[in-house]
């Protein structure tokens, strides 16, 4: 995989300068306390080739909480799991078109959560995990670091505690999962490993380079380790396109046209098979909860580069 070769320089300074203006227009996420008390006005980007090619811009070394892009990480542990056999039997594969921790659909689908991606079935995939690992936080850690060729990646203990006390629309869901017969693990169990999994600090440069497997069927550019099977990676892919940006999952293919994960810290993951590894980040997000100023500079990056899966 040697495909990139072009300069991307000038491609991220008009990414950041348009991602900037739409800082002040939306809101951090504050229903988790430790996160509402961030400084709203940072960006940073940073993109990988799959030739280990790397740019950068703005605060792309600066940590934050991963939140939902964790998801990621979680899916593919779980897939190379003792319990890989039962995740599709747990986890549907569909948007969910509802909100990431909405109740409703869960009640209505008999606890059959709609994708990995939204907190019921992520929450569903932490359970495989921890009922398969006797340590499933250093699991989990060790997958982010690994693919992230980091060892200094670390959990942000004071966003996981905040998580624990403010999560209460995760413990119902972790409760009636387990009601439903979904969840193996303690609910105490689960929720605590996918709190500190959420609470996960990275750069955007770490996020990049950990999600250049998914660009490169698998395969790690930096390290040459397959660490999966590159039809794993392009599947998990489509689940990226297809559920990987909360309720506005239709509106950012539309945009922007790349298979990406966002979190609620203001991250959002981007993959272009074949050529990139992308990590934007900037804290308020839209109604929806995807970064705003994110969400811009990956539409003009896929507008500039004219690179999108379509
Ligand atoms: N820890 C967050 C929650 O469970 C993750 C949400 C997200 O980033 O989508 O509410």
């Amino acid at each position: 995989m040697t495909r990139p070769a072009r300069d991307l320089t000038s491609i991220l300074e008009n990414c950041a300068n348009e991602a900037r203006k739409q800082i002040g227009q939306g809101r951090v996420a504050d229903y988790i306390p430790a996160l509402a008390r961030i400084n709203p006005h940072q960006f940073g980007m940073a993109v990988c080739g799959v030739d280990g090619t790397e740019w950068s811009i703005g605060d792309s070394d600066t940590p934050f909480s991963i939140q939902s892009i964790s998801k990621v990480f979680t899916l593919a542990l779980a897939l190379q799991s003792p319990g890989a056999a039962g995740v599709w039997d747990r986890v549907g594969r569909e948007p969910s078109g509802t909100a990431f921790n909405s109740l409703f659909q869960l009640e209505a689908e008999q606890g059959l959560p709609r994708n990995p991606f939204i907190n019921a079935g992520a929450i569903v995939i932490t359970d495989v995990i921890t009922s398969h690992f006797v340590s499933p936080v250093l699991q989990i850690l060790g997958l982010v670091r690994k693919y992230a060729n980091c060892e200094q990646i670390y959990i942000d203990e004071e966003v996981a505690r905040s998580e624990a006390e403010s999560g209460h629309r995760n413990a119902a869901i972790a409760h009636l999962l387990k009601s439903q017969g979904n969840l193996e693990a303690s609910v105490e169990d689960v929720l605590a490993a996918y709190y500190r999994q959420c609470s996960i600090a990275m750069t955007c440069r770490d996020v990049a380079r950990a999600f250049l497997p998914l660009a490169a069927g698998g395969q790690h550019p930096l390290t040459g380790e397959t660490l999966m099977p590159a039809l794993r990676a392009k599947r998990i892919n489509s689940l990226l396109l297809t559920c990987g940006l909360y309720d506005g999952v239709g509106n950012f293919a539309f945009r922007v046209g790349i298979p990406a994960k966002s979190g609620v810290g203001g991250g959002i993951a981007a993959v272009i098979p074949g050529q990139y590894a992308i990590c934007v980040w900037s804290p308020e997000l839209d109604e929806l909860g995807n970064s705003l100023a994110g969400t811009r500079a990956l539409e003009v990056f896929a507008d500039e580069t004219n690179l999108s899966v379509f």
